[in-house]
């Protein structure tokens, strides 16, 4: 009879801390979600902002608000906006909020038919890759690590290359649907129930008719998103892309 009881006593214990176990990662490990803001221009763009046609390829209440909020993000910017505003390449590569990540030279696409994006030739991929990194890399004082195709084109030749020059690719979870985009509602309660754990989730810098409502959707996620217990975190902070 004794043996019986410590038996089920042993057994109970056993159940509880098996349980007990199994509910801890769920209390230690902060619910991680990284913001990541493209900073595209194709040469299109680039004569459309020289010509006077846009006034600018670059929001700066994003930045700010962010910087105020001390939310950390990853910034992936491509050679020609660079060389475009360098001064704000410079302030957010002296920001230890921020990453930056190469978004290729020109915005060309990777493989044919990628959003109407012109065509990168396969013959100049290393060039406009290293390209970037170099101005990058000058403007920043540090070599970014991090890479993400233009449209998100690509195929596994692409991804080889990528790698064999030292740099990790980032996709994203979902996109936010900031892009062109004046429906700022739709976009922040698409972001809102979409977020998880471990997301990367995509936005733009540049403002005007390209992502005309960014700034003010991530004013409203932000809160919101912290409210649901996320952690903001660059990608690099993001264990698969550690
Ligand atoms: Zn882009």
């Amino acid at each position: 009879m004794k043996k019986t009881f410590a038996l089920v006593l042993l057994l109970s214990c056993c159940i509880s801390f098996f349980s007990f176990a199994q509910s801890l990662p769920l209390i230690g490990k902060p619910k991680k979600i990284a913001l990541t803001f493209d900073a595209c221009m194709t040469r299109g763009m680039l004569s459309r902002l020289e010509s006077g046609l846009e006034k600018s390829l670059y929001d700066p209440s994003i930045v700010a608000f962010l910087h105020q909020q001390k939310v950390p993000a990853t910034i992936f910017i491509t050679g020609i906006w660079a060389e475009k505003y360098p001064s704000v390449v410079r302030q957010i590569a002296s920001d230890s909020l921020f990453e930056i990540g190469n978004h290729s030279y020109s915005h060309r696409g990777f493989v044919p038919d990628c959003y109407a994006l012109p065509n990168l030739p396969d013959n100049e991929k290393v060039n406009d890759i290293l390209k970037t990194q170099e101005i990058l890399m000058q403007l920043s004082g540090k070599k970014p690590v991090l890479f993400r195709f233009p449209g998100g084109c690509y195929t596994s030749a692409d991804t080889k290359l990528v790698k064999s020059l030292g740099l990790k690719v980032v996709g994203w979870s979902f996109p936010s649907g900031d892009a062109f985009n004046y429906d700022s509602k739709s976009v922040i309660q698409y972001v809102l129930s979409n977020a998880k754990a471990d997301a990367v989730i995509v936005f733009h810098l540049s403002g005007g008719r390209y992502a005309p409502k960014t700034a003010e959707i991530i004013k409203a996620i932000i809160p919101s998103l912290r409210k649901q217990g996320f952690e903001f975190s660059k990608v690099s902070g993001l264990s698969r892309y550690r």
